[in-house]
């Protein structure tokens, strides 16, 4: 069956004024997909925060105690803050340092055991996708590298080969860094070139084992869905992973402030279907998403496709309209809203 991991952790916390995750992303997700019908209770679980332990599969004791440390006192010591980069212009230590990540994680994590025992093969976490985080520190908005640790659990608890997939505008440098050298692993990542972490040129491979598909800027919907059919498509399927995590953050799409990729949802969608196609058991992430009415739409879109629906001729349901309506995006973007934002789930007719 397909499901969607969520919790009420992701309505009403954020990273705090000015930073460009302080954009609701998760919830409006689900209640547009409670609105259009497309989720029933039984495709939905709420999850908890990971424990100590669960995190510790990929970070670090100190690392961890740190993120509950600055939970609890709103503040950390000079020491930790410079080795852990918690408390920095990119990673500020909010409300829910500990329990937003952690939750996100467990969501990754539970997916991971779901695929392995095959109660479900096809889950979708909307507040995963934090591919940056490293084992004992932050790293560019990534407190906890959920990737990672669904990566980490696959690997460990099966004998399986496994795909990591990653269309986000910014390189995976956590999740490339620690997984490309492995046997049973492969990594492919579609991304602008020369953009932040500036990881992840063509023809690095990692560890041996990582594909990079930089793209220039203004690359569009052919030129990523041209890179997938001819460069990833043929080896993904001669590789033949047993497992597919797709980390499917929503910035490469045209109006996000983020990056300087333009993608449409159209060609958003198309991507994320030719790898749903495979009807192989697959993790779908979230990930980057700077324009809250782009992501929302997006991610909606593909908890669709994941049900089979068709977002791209999909109109928003009176209810759906109001979540995006209640929107709020303090980017000069957000300052005239164009009627399509909330009116539809797809861009062009
Ligand atoms: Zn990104």
């Amino acid at each position: 069956m397909t499901l969607l991991l969520g919790s009420d952790i992701f309505r009403g916390s954020g990273y705090g004024p000015g930073h460009p995750l302080n954009i609701p992303r998760v919830w409006p997700v689900i209640d547009i997909c409670r609105a259009q019908g497309w989720l029933p209770n039984i495709n939905f679980e709420v999850v908890p925060p990971a424990t100590v332990e669960e995190l510790g599969c990929f970070h670090t004791k100190a690392y961890i105690y740190a993120l509950l440390d600055a939970e609890r006192y709103q503040v950390l010591d000079k020491k930790r803050s410079k080795r852990h980069k918690i408390g920095t212009h990119s990673n500020p230590i909010y409300p829910e340092i500990y329990r937003r990540p952690a939750t996100a994680a467990k969501a990754s994590l539970k997916a991971a055991h779901y695929l392995i025992s095959g109660v479900h093969n096809s889950v979708f976490n909307p507040s995963g996708g934090t591919h940056h985080g490293l084992p004992d520190a932050a790293n560019g908005f990534c407190f906890v590298n959920d990737p990672a640790i669904a990566l980490t659990t696959l690997y460990k608890n099966t004998n399986n080969k496994i795909a990591y997939i990653d269309i986000d505008a910014h390189h995976p440098d956590g999740v490339q860094a620690h997984f490309s050298h492995l046997q049973r692993m492969i990594l492919f990542s579609i991304h602008e070139e020369d953009r932040w972490p500036r990881t992840g040129k063509k023809g690095d491979k990692g560890g041996g084992n990582a594909h990079n598909y930089p793209l220039p800027r203004g690359s569009n919907d052919t030129d990523l869905n041209e890179t997938i059919t001819n460069d990833i498509l043929p080896l993904l399927t001669d590789y033949g992973p047993d497992f597919i995590v797709l980390q499917a953050g929503a910035d490469g799409l045209e109006e996000d402030p983020q990056s300087g990729l333009c993608y449409s949802n159209h060609g958003y969608w198309s991507a994320v279907s030719a790898f749903l196609d495979l009807k192989i058991p697959i993790l779908v992430l979230g990930g980057g998403g700077y324009n809250p009415f782009t992501t929302a739409r997006a991610w909606a879109g593909v908890w669709g496709l994941m049900i089979g629906k068709n977002p791209h001729n999909t109109e928003c349901v009176p209810e759906s309209r109001s979540v995006l309506e209640s929107l709020h995006f303090p980017h000069r973007l957000g300052r005239n809203i164009p009627e399509r934002w909330v009116s539809r789930l797809y861009d062009r007719n």
